[in-house]
């Protein structure tokens, strides 16, 4: 049995919607008091209002990852409104659209200030009160794109999802001594609000690729950080965890379900 996370302090960045919003829900419902970070105030107090009946208590800070100044505050509120802070999700990412041939410096630098610079900054001010709980957590959500695959016009995303992996290995080994954890998720194709037509071809396809043909969802992701989050995750660090439905395994692909494999054995 896990020890429970029932009135941990919990900040995730870009909480107010998509993954984040996810993860806050299910530490919600695991009683834990959780802080919700974004740029949009709007965004933060519907999500407030949603998420209020989940359990725990919830509260949204406004921030721009990718600004040291706001980063800071974040911190600074999240612990004002709850007392401490044991558990940092940096999940707030930014996936435009842009081939490398019409990449702009404008594009790199937009994308790296959220998904690598507000990654780092969210750690580096929340470190001395992660080490002040005895059992800080940190759990960056990357994605399989870039540490693993690519797709056109995400290389620069796919850079930024490596890079993540990158500072979280020398992070973890800085960070042991004062007892915190950095680990990662590393998501496949999740199924969020605002996604295109449930019922289009482009997302047939996408399941049928994937080995338990379907999406998945943001409490698939949210129940792995859920787990690196626990007292018994405590000797984890470092490390990265697939969360895709086996995406990333197949080497042909798929036969159609029934079907016999359409390729002989390598
Ligand atoms: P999403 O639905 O678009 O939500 C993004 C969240 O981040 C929002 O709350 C947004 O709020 C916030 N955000 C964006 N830029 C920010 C900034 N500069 N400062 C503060 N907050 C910011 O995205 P998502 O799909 O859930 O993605 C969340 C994470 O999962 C990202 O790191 C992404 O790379 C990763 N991921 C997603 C998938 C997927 O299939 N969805 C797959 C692999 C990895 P505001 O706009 O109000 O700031």
């Amino acid at each position: 049995m896990f020890t429970p996370v029932a009135g941990r302090t919990v900040l995730v960045t870009g909480g107010t919607k998509g993954i984040g919003k996810g993860i806050a829900r299910t530490f919600l419902e695991a009683g834990a008091r959780v802080a919700i970070a974004g740029r949009d105030p709007d965004l933060g107090a519907a999500a407030v209002s949603d998420l209020g009946t989940a359990g725990g208590e919830v509260a949204f800070v406004r921030a721009d990852v990718g600004v040291a100044a706001d980063v800071e505050r974040m911190v600074a509120d999240t612990v004002e409104r709850f007392g401490n802070l044991d558990v940092l999700c940096p999940n707030a990412g930014v996936c435009p659209d842009v081939r490398v041939v019409d990449m702009t410096e404008e594009d790199i630098d937009a994308i790296f200030a959220t998904n690598v610079k507000g990654t780092m900054l969210a750690v580096t001010a929340s470190v001395s009160e992660l080490a002040r709980s005895g059992h800080g957590r940190v759990i960056i959500t990357s994605s399989i794109t870039g540490p693993i695959t690519g797709f056109p016009g995400w290389s620069h995303y796919g850079a930024t999802k490596a890079a993540q992996l990158g500072f979280l290995r020398t992070a973890a080994i800085e960070l042991a001594e004062l007892g915190i954890t950095v680990n990662a998720v590393i998501p496949g194709n999740i199924e969020i609000e605002g996604l295109d037509d449930p019922a289009s071809d482009w997302r047939q396809r996408l399941a049928s690729s994937i080995p338990q043909k379907r999406l998945g969802t943001v409490a698939d992701i949210a129940h792995a950080i859920l787990f690196l989050a626990t007292d018994e995750a405590g000797f984890i660090t470092g490390q990265t965890i697939v969360v895709d439905g086996g995406q990333i395994l197949p080497e042909w692909p798929l036969p159609d379900s029934g079907s016999e494999s359409s390729r002989g054995a390598a």
